[in-house]
């Protein structure tokens, strides 16, 4: 953890300019927590872009995560979600400070929600605010999970999770799937019932605490974004995911 002091928060980005300001008031219980944790992640998920400053925020939010109460726990996890998915998109170099800060936050953060997810007490928390419930669920996706799927799911929310894009190595792609509509080029994952314990498979987990969220935006196209596509074209087949990713990086 690189403390606040620290000349290198001068050289750090972000779309807002007091990250160092914010943390700070944040770790000092100064002002009303919420507002500072919204304003703090906005400055490090604007337009879904990666934000040097997220790798040297997370174990601060990390150390502070214990004495923060399990609501302020799921706002910070749902507001906090999209700045952790981006990294996904801009992927940190390993063996440099900055892969360091972003590793030891985000193995702090898996330890300490995993417990989280099965509790009882967070599912009836999710249920009482339907935004941030889905929020949380795309939030524990990108720190527990696949960053490149959590990115994916945050990217389709600017659709409302109705279309979505695909590419094949052929050169076909499509900017809006209409996966709302089950498209026949792809064809959906059987995604069984999570059992409330398990976190083994991601789409059972992630569907199991949508479901707990009383999610019905992204549940619908889950076992699509899990599927398989077949390109209308030459008919290869391949995981959606990796045609969603082939979009971004190609097209
Ligand atoms: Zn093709």
């Amino acid at each position: 953890m690189v403390k606040l002091d620290n000349p290198v928060w001068k050289t750090l980005h972000s779309a807002g300019n007091d990250v160092n300001k914010q943390l700070q008031a944040l770790l000092e219980g100064d002002g009303d927590s919420y507002e500072t944790i919204e304003a703090l992640a906005e400055g490090l998920s604007h337009q879904l872009s990666w934000y040097s400053a997220t790798a040297y925020v997370l174990p601060h939010l990390a150390a502070l995560f214990p004495s923060l109460s399990k609501e302020e726990q799921m706002f910070l996890v749902g507001r906090m979600g999209a700045a952790i998915a981006a990294e996904a998109d801009c992927p940190l170099t390993p063996g440099t400070e900055a892969h360091s800060e972003f590793c030891e936050g985000l193995d702090s953060l898996r330890r300490q929600i995993t417990p989280l997810l099965t509790d009882a007490e967070l599912h009836a928390l999710l249920q009482e605010d339907e935004e941030l419930g889905l929020m949380f669920c795309l939030g524990a996706l990108a720190i527990l999970g696949d960053r490149n799927h959590a990115y994916g799911l945050w990217y389709l929310s600017g659709s409302s999770w109705e279309e979505g894009p695909g590419a094949c190595s052929c050169g076909w792609y499509d900017e809006l799937l209409p996966l709302i509509e089950q498209p026949d080029c792809i064809q959906p994952a059987e995604i069984a019932a999570w059992d409330k314990q398990s976190l083994d498979e991601e789409s059972v987990w992630l569907d199991g605490l949508l479901k707990a969220a009383g999610d019905e935006m992204v549940r619908p196209i889950l076992p699509l974004l899990y599927g398989t596509g077949t390109c209308p074209d030459c008919g290869e087949q391949e995981p959606y995911w990796a045609w969603m990713n082939r979009y971004w990086e190609e097209c």
